[in-house]
């Protein structure tokens, strides 16, 4: 079975977690395309230029520890503008999309450039407010000491830098179902989610 759901969204909207309640129900693979561009991120700020380090991405770099911190995320996103970034990691994204088996794939343009012929398209949005509190909450849990305003701001850097780039900006595809949750419970959305993908499979 070839199957792919793609899974679209700014940051911390809830992508992440509907792609894996999907992958798991479905039993499909899923694939987190952020990681690609934090480890490419990470390698910059090693001093590495990011084209040479998005070509010689290994799937394990996708492993290591430190790619969920905020400088990593903004570092991912300054390298995402960049063509040849994104060209030398859009083969590895389609072979998994259309992998045996199914997939679930989760980032910014996935069903408008990596896979416009996924068989389910999501958007997942939420106000960056909301997003904020999210994410800020996250970080609290894990002893950071930034503070709401500062996970604000970056929240909206990185939508301004992911919406506004000339290369497969951040916005739904015509044919993606929006889910918001601003105010949708993480049940519903994932519920709203399972019944796109029951309806196509
Ligand atoms: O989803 P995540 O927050 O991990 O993504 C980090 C950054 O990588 C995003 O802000 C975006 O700039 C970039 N990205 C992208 N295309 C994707 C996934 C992520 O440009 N498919």
């Amino acid at each position: 079975m070839i199957f792919t759901v793609a899974i679209d969204g700014p940051a911390a909207a809830g992508k992440g977690t509907i792609s894996k309640a999907i992958a798991a129900r479905f039993g499909l693979a899923h694939l987190d395309t952020g990681l690609l561009y934090r480890a490419v991120g990470a390698r910059t700020l090693r001093g590495f230029g990011a084209v040479e380090a998005a070509e010689k991405l290994q799937p394990d770099d996708l492993l290591a520890s430190n790619l969920r911190t905020a400088e990593v995320a903004q570092a991912a996103s300054r390298v995402a503008v960049i063509a040849d970034v994104r060209s030398a990691l859009t083969q590895f994204q389609r072979d998994f999309a259309r992998r045996e088996g199914g997939a679930v794939l989760d980032g910014r343009d996935i069903g408008t450039v990596i896979c416009p012929e996924a068989e389910v398209k999501l958007f997942v949005t939420a106000s960056a407010e909301v997003r904020a509190q999210r994410r800020f909450a996250e970080l609290q849990d894990s002893g950071s000491e930034t503070t709401y305003e500062q996970v604000l701001a970056d929240v909206k850097a990185r939508d301004e830098r992911d919406m506004n780039r000339a290369e497969a900006p951040l916005k739904p595809a015509a044919d993606a179902l929006l889910i918001d949750t601003s105010t949708l419970s993480i049940e519903d959305a994932v519920a709203a989610a399972a019944a796109q993908v029951e309806q196509r499979l």
